[in-house]
């Protein structure tokens, strides 16, 4: 090990802990899959990142069990190595500096909406949750949730982008500098959801709310269908237009944390 016990941030530590405690509350654990990462600065590796050893879940996870690498994914304190999914937390802090946090999750809404969608191609235009979008630096075209709420675009404060069924950035982490500059939460159908933010905290919220925004958006689209049983007409879901979105983006840190 390349750590002394004196190295080792305890208040990261506990915050480790506390968030997975409140991810495991909330449902969104099932099994050893899923993690918390945070990126802690250090004077002789400029940075490094705890994260929970490969082989515990989060729910049962204590303090000897988090492990400890540098920015290239060496092992610097801890029982075991981190699970594979460690590289995409590292390719995250690696290509975004403002990033100190990641929380990646195979929730179960999540799951089920993208995964169905990913099939689903007759779904009217005005109902459907998914829209292309081709960000101004990016020669890509990419695909991303329209917002049913104004809360979702205030926290988050960029689109969330839902990738290709057949990309696993977990097993290879590649891709990720593709489209991680523009978004702070992406979603891989049938797999799961990744969510990032300044710290433990801003990363927690994210997701929090992209799990809400996702259940508000299944249970519109079951009253819709509802409702066209009902009256014999077809039933829009008014998401929040692209003006109104990019407003709140640009409102949201301070509306929500009260700073600029
Ligand atoms: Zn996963």
């Amino acid at each position: 090990m390349h750590l002394y016990r004196h190295d080792i941030d305890r208040n990261v530590v506990a915050d480790m802990l506390k968030y997975a405690e409140y991810v495991v509350n909330r449902g969104w654990v099932c099994n050893t899959l899923g993690t918390v990462a945070a990126r802690v600065t250090h004077p002789k590796y400029g940075y490094v990142i705890y994260t929970k050893r490969k082989g515990i879940s989060l729910e049962e996870m204590g303090c000897d069990d988090i492990a400890i690498t540098d920015g290239t994914g060496n092992l610097l304190h801890g029982k075991g190595t981190p699970s594979i999914g460690h590289q995409l937390n590292r390719e995250v802090l690696l290509h975004r500096s403002d990033i100190n946090a990641v929380i990646h999750l195979h929730v179960r809404e999540i799951i089920a909406l993208f995964t169905v969608l990913g099939n689903q191609t007759r779904l009217n235009a005005d109902a459907f949750p998914l829209e292309f979008c081709k960000p101004s630096h990016s020669s890509e075209t990419f695909k991303r949730l329209r917002f049913i709420s104004d809360d979702a675009p205030l926290v988050h404060r960029r689109y969330i982008y839902v990738l290709e069924k057949e990309i696993n950035v977990e097993a290879d982490a590649s891709m990720v500098k593709d489209f991680v500059q523009y978004t702070n939460c992406f979603v891989m159908p049938n797999h799961g959801i990744t969510s990032f933010g300044k710290d433990i905290s801003e990363a927690y919220y994210r997701l929090h709310t992209a799990v809400e925004e996702v259940g508000r958006i299944i249970s519109a689209i079951q009253v819709a269908a509802n409702l066209k049983v009902l009256t014999g007409k077809k039933m829009k879901i008014p998401y929040v237009s692209e003006k109104d979105v990019k407003q709140m983006f640009k409102i949201g840190r301070e509306l929500i944390y009260g700073k600029k």
